[in-house]
């Protein structure tokens, strides 16, 4: 007589986003699955998540190979934001040198629509530098790891918005600071914009639907948005929904093991 056993798929998931929340939540409890999230470390208190979750660099591509070798990983999902360009670039590297299969959940940007008035960048520095010479009040959702950029521009009153209280002291003239973790809805941002009397709103074009609302927000005012262009990544298997990456994972479940008994 045969049985049929079921072994799982070991999974590591690169998250830090909203998406990668969602998957881990999904795959939570899945028989065919052992997920570990990855974190990088960012944010103090992470969103508690439902899957065991290591925290902290790799150590390069390098060192991201070796880690998916020690653990017996079998499948790495890249579900980090877009702007992590580098711990993407490095998941293709290191998955290529591991011979493990990769799967990317890519935020397609945000477009342009009929009257909107927006200027796009290729850096955060390019996108201050070209804020008006006079003071105007400026919502920054370009998150706390940007900030010394908006030095080259003091003149101005910043709104921002952040995850974490900052612990160390602000060396903005003027600037406020709101923590708060999303995702918002329009009807948050429209608020926010109208009570701080934002004139310009900062934000990287992360994409996807979780942190639109701002856009959103600066389209119902007509408010300008100065935004910044994803960074380029290495050519790998990308798709665009949480569920997506879960059919790419059902295909690349485990076979059924027989054992004669
Ligand atoms: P990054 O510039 O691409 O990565 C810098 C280094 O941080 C990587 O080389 C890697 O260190 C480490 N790292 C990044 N993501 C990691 C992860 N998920 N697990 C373990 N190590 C990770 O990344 P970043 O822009 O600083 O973003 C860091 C994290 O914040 C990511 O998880 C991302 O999803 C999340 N996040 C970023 C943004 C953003 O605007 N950049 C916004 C929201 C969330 P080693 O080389 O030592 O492995």
């Amino acid at each position: 007589m045969n049985a049929t056993i079921k072994s799982k798929r070991r999974v590591l998931l690169l998250g830090g986003t909203t998406e990668a929340r969602l998957l881990a939540e999904r795959l939570a409890g899945d028989s065919r699955f052992d997920v570990t999230v990855s974190l990088a470390g960012r944010t103090h208190q992470p969103i508690r998540l439902p899957v065991p979750v290591r925290v902290g660099g790799f150590g390069g591509a390098g060192g991201l190979a070796a880690y998916l070798r020690s653990e017996h990983i079998e499948l790495v999902v890249d579900a980090t934001h877009p702007f992590a360009a580098i711990m993407s670039a490095n998941a293709v590297a290191a998955c290529e040198i591991a011979g493990v299969p990769l799967i990317a959940l890519e935020r397609p940007p945000w477009i342009e629509q009929p009257g909107d008035t927006w200027r796009t960048f290729d850096s955060v520095e390019a996108a201050v530098a070209a804020l008006p010479a006079s003071p105007v009040r400026v919502f920054s959702g370009l998150g706390r790891l940007s900030l010394d950029a908006l030095l080259a521009a003091p003149q101005h009153h910043y709104v921002l918005r952040i995850i974490d209280p900052l612990r160390e002291n602000l060396a903005l003239p003027e600037a406020t600071v709101l923590t708060a973790r999303g995702p918002f809805t329009l009807d948050d941002d429209i608020e926010l914009f109208k009570q701080h009397r934002i004139a310009i709103v900062l934000a990287k074009n992360s994409g996807g639907d979780a942190a639109v609302s701002k856009i959103d927000a600066a389209r119902a005012l007509g408010l300008p948005v100065h935004l910044i262009k994803q960074p380029a990544v290495p050519d790998r298997p990308c798709v665009q929904s949480v569920d997506a990456v879960l059919d790419w994972l059902e295909a690349h479940r485990a076979p059924p093991i027989e054992r004669g008994v």
